[in-house]
């Protein structure tokens, strides 16, 4: 700031016409490179340091009175070209700095745009077959009532059935009855229940959804795994329309080739119950190490809606002052449900479901 000041011992016109041109010469090379605007400004236009003012003072108190004048002027054009310079600046698009400047040899920096984790993307992949048969998405709460999770469908208190799903109930529930304690819905069947309460037939639903079970976690169990539910219920349906449509789902999921078959199975909500296996898709049924030389590979269950889920719906509509709409003399229907899981695992052959959980973009980026 402390800029020494040029003396100036005579005030003719060559002696000022001199020191000017020396002043806008400054000027005009610290124009040429100028990066910093704003130091620039106040270098030369600060209203205590800057050096028009310091140069000012200076000159003007000594000048003689006649000099006045012409040194007023040539100030004003100093001045002028100062500001002109500035604006030009303030208007051009800002200068890189040499040192830190931008190399445009480097690669650009690329942002990856994020895909569907695999369990996303199989459950998405299952629901958009039923989607294409005109089945529409149903969800419902991962904390459940007892009476939606195990009453309505079938299962009534103590029944051996229960102990067979190890559930996580939720604390402090045991002042109420048992139909209204809390848990952690065990399969997402509960949302059969939700919908034709809500809703007369007919209901095609597909349910996805996450669920809860307090099981060990190993290399095929998870307490916390996704299932995908379908309900179908209408007049006249009968077993052929189940084993049609989940031939065709699995013909869909699996390719053309794939063999469906179909044993009889239990299930509390459903009568008669049936397992359903499809044929190797690794050896085409030949029998390999994945289907343990069988050529099946189990992969859901399902059956005929049992006609004491629909009396329970229906006691529940008439509770909530609705009319009956489900009498089993009327309406059929079938239900079915799948592990979102264990399809993946078979369709990525992927050996420990617990990679599905650990975040490990090494494992998550071989499905970009
Ligand atoms: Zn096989």
């Amino acid at each position: 700031m402390n800029e020494e000041i040029p003396n100036l011992p005579n005030y003719d016109d060559s002696s000022l016409d001199a020191a000017f041109a020396t002043l806008a010469e400054e000027v005009r090379g610290e124009t040429a490179s100028l990066v910093d605007v704003e130091a620039f400004r106040l270098r030369w236009l600060g209203r205590k340091q800057g050096r028009l003012k310091l140069i000012g003072e200076a000159w003007l108190k000594s000048a003689p009175p006649e000099a006045r004048k012409p040194l007023g002027m040539r100030f004003n054009q100093l001045k002028q070209q100062i500001e002109a310079a500035l604006a030009e600046a303030e208007a051009a698009p800002p200068k890189r700095t040499g040192k830190a400047g931008i190399d445009v040899t480097l690669p650009g920096s690329v942002r990856a745009p994020g895909i569907e984790h695999p369990l996303l993307k199989t459950m998405n992949e299952i629901v958009r077959v039923f989607h294409h048969l005109g089945y529409s998405t149903a969800l419902g709460p991962q904390v459940e009532s007892d009476f939606y999770n195990f009453e309505a469908l079938n299962f009534p208190p103590n029944h051996p059935a229960r102990d067979t799903q190890d559930t996580l109930v939720l604390a402090g529930q045991q002042a109420k009855p048992s139909r209204d304690r809390l848990l952690m819905r065990t399969h997402t069947s509960p949302v059969q229940i939700r919908t034709m309460i809500a809703e007369a037939p007919p209901i095609r639903i597909v349910v996805p959804g996450k669920v809860h079970r307090n099981d060990a976690a190993d290399a095929t169990h998870s307490p916390v795994f996704h299932q995908v539910e379908g309900l179908c219920v209408d007049h006249n349906i009968t077993f052929s329309d189940l084993k049609g449509t989940l031939d065709h789902a699995m013909k869909a999921l699996f390719g053309s080739d794939v063999k469906t078959r179909f044993f009889p199975s239990f299930f509390p909500f459903t009568e008669p119950s049936a397992d359903v296996q499809i044929s190797c898709i690794f050896c085409a049924g030949k029998g390999c190490r994945k289907c343990k030389h069988s050529g099946w590979i189990e992969l859901l269950g399902c059956g005929m809606v049992d006609p004491a889920v629909f009396a329970s719906v229906d006691e529940r509509r008439v509770a909530i002052g609705g009319q009956p709409a489900y009498d089993p003399a009327k309406v059929t229907g079938f239900a079915f449900g799948m592990g979102v899981e264990r399809i993946a695992m078979i369709l990525h052959g992927v050996s420990e479901i617990g990679q599905f959980y650990s975040g490990d973009m090494r494992f998550l980026e071989q499905f970009a």
